[in-house]
């Protein structure tokens, strides 16, 4: 069956002398992978269509095993992202999060919009660190894990000073902080951001603009969390974390 679908390509991988397998997150059924045949050749119309970020609407065939890309029609290619380095690490890190952390052939619009969003805001150059912190917190809940954020994870405290525990899954309070040895000290600033960026709505993203600490805490935070409890390994994360070291000398 041939069909129009809307998608972002989240990973490529060569097949043979001229070929591409492409995964495409659609909007229409989540994660897909087609044979874009001689798409390696710069010649071909499924050159452009069949390179990492690009978003647009592919024609595929479907039908037993891989679909067949027909046609595509790219919409943005995602042109500043590819130009820049440090952006293309960041967003190689969003699609390879994205690829790992669902199912195949499972639609998810939520994510998709989420995704179109992140990409499309470090297309325009928005805060790198920022975008990547938050589509990690959305992408917790895809994934299976729910960090206890609106409370204390021991007795329910709202109000007050909060650490987070990596080994209770959430905030403890200024009573309760005994229970985690290896809590992570964090300052309200971190406390008001991780719970505004795990249910906010990013297309309201305003300017934002957050301190280098709180910006290390939230990253602690989220890394940690990540290591513990995702199971994921992600080849572009090592890059990331090079940038980190290069830019943060101890
Ligand atoms: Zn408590």
């Amino acid at each position: 069956m041939l069909q129009k679908v809307e998608g972002i390509v989240i990973r490529t991988n060569d097949y043979g002398e001229t070929n591409k397998i492409v995964t495409v997150f659609t909007r229409e059924f989540g994660k897909i992978g087609v044979m874009a045949r001689g798409a390696k050749k710069p010649s071909s119309r499924l050159s452009s269509i069949s390179q990492l970020f690009t978003y647009g609407y592919f024609l595929v065939q479907t039908g037993k095993g891989l679909g067949t890309l027909q046609q595509g029609e790219s919409i943005s290619s995602m042109k500043y992202i590819k130009s820049d380095i440090i952006a293309t690490a960041y967003a190689s890190y969003v699609v390879e999060l994205t690829d790992k952390g669902v199912d195949e052939k499972t639609p998810n619009p939520y994510l998709f919009e989420l995704l179109y969003q992140t990409l499309n805001y470090m297309n325009e150059g928005l805060d790198l660190e920022i975008l990547k912190m938050i589509y990690e917190l959305k992408m917790l809940q895809v994934i299976g894990l729910y960090p206890h954020l609106s409370s204390c994870v021991s007795c329910g405290e709202t109000e007050g000073a909060f650490s987070f525990s990596i080994s209770e899954g959430g905030f403890l309070c200024h009573h309760c902080s005994g229970k985690d040895r290896n809590r992570i000290q964090i300052s309200p600033a971190t406390v008001r951001l991780l719970r505004l960026f795990y249910t906010f709505d990013l297309k309201r993203l305003g300017n934002i603009s957050v301190k280098d600490e709180t910006k290390a805490e939230l990253k602690t935070v989220i890394s940690r969390f990540y290591d513990e409890y995702s199971g994921l390994m992600l080849k572009s994360k090592r890059f990331l974390t090079q940038l980190d070291t290069f830019n943060n000398p101890l």
